[in-house]
């Protein structure tokens, strides 16, 4: 069977759950290989890739890979594809992913596909393109087939592989060091999932009418686990940080559940959710667009609506 190269995103040292998605993806159409590029690299993350189905794990964990922004892991990878042939390389449809894809495919002029939500035989891809409304299915008819997944296209599904390890050396070239990362913060992180990657996901709009008032979207969000999203109306009127912004100028996710409150679903709000396996409404107009593409709606006023639902959880569990 043909080798499918999945690039790695791991945090301190612990493998991100696209990964485990883009791995099970992999052993769907070959052998997937995980590549692991930067420090962190243990047993443990070796054991997790394993469980997931990485026949092989190449490891090139040098400070070197991760001191020059991305430009080093897209070396590795292009190594690996000269070195390995594979029959196509997954990498997370994330910010870092998609660059990553991008100079890949110049470097070994492949084609490359971003944003897919799907993939299947001869690694035909899904996009979810003009806000939903259009879907595309394309195939990479160039070099290596390079394809940039979305964050929870895919449910995790554990299945042994052999999880044989080699080593990878790679010196990034002096274009890769023409910019180096020269201080890192760390961003103070709560308690919930990061937006792109949360199985769930409860975002607020206009309807909210205040910063104090995404207290409750947050209480409602913390009793399932999910993570805080917002319309573009609520983060420019400084309700809720713009990093939270979803849609067309903001983050894309595709949980398995997207709650949308108080947001009237423009389609600039929808490109970027519109690829939620389920979507829930609160919108106390019932004429409301964003009802057009709701699994289930609630016509009702948040402020009564998300509270009692957040106490029905809350005794339920
Ligand atoms: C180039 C461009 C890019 C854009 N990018 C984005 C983007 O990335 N993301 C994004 O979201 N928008 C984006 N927008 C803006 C977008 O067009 C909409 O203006 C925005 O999404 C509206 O946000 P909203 O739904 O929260 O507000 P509104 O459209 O004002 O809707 C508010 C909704 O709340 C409901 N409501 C009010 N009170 C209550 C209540 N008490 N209970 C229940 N429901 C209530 C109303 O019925 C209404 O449906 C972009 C626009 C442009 C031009």
């Amino acid at each position: 069977m043909s080798e499918i190269l999945v690039l790695v995103e791991h945090v301190d040292g612990e493998v991100k759950k696209v990964t485990l998605e883009l791995l099970t993806l992999a052993r769907t159409l070959g052998e997937a290989s995980a590549v692991w590029a930067g420090p962190g690299y243990s047993e443990a993350a070796k054991a997790k890739l394993a469980e997931y189905g990485a026949d092989k794990v190449y490891v090139a964990d040098s400070d070197e890979i991760v001191n020059y922004v991305v430009a080093p892991k897209a070396e590795l990878l292009a190594k690996l594809v000269g070195d390995k042939s594979p029959a196509a390389v997954l990498v997370a449809a994330t910010t870092e992913g998609k660059e990553v894809a991008g100079r890949l495919a110049v470097k070994t002029d492949s084609g490359v596909i971003t944003d897919a939500v799907g993939l299947g035989e001869g690694f035909v891809a899904d996009q979810s393109i003009f806000g939903g409304g259009v879907n595309v299915r394309s195939r990479v008819t160039k070099g290596t087939p390079i394809v940039a997944v979305r964050p929870n296209s895919t449910a995790p599904v554990a299945a042994a592989g052999a999880g044989a390890e080699e080593k990878v050396e790679v010196a990034p070239s002096d274009a890769a060091r023409a910019a180096k990362i020269v201080e890192r913060v760390k961003e103070e992180k709560g308690a919930r999932p990061e937006l792109t990657e949360a199985a769930i996901v409860v975002s607020g709009g206009r309807g909210v009418g205040s910063a104090e008032n995404f207290a409750i979207i947050e209480k409602l969000a913390d009793s399932i686990g999910a993570a805080v999203g917002a319309s573009r109306a609520a983060t420019d009127a400084k309700w809720y940080p713009h990093q939270f912004q979803v849609g067309q100028t903001g983050k894309t996710v595709s949980p398995q559940l997207y709650i949308a409150a108080g947001i009237s679903g423009a389609i600039q709000h929808r490109a970027g959710m519109q690829t939620s396996k389920t979507i829930i409404v609160i919108n106390k107009d019932p004429e409301a667009p964003i009802f057009e593409i709701a699994d289930f709606g609630v016509v009702g006023d948040l402020f009564q609506v998300v509270p009692q639902l957040t106490e029905e959880i809350e005794k339920r569990k």
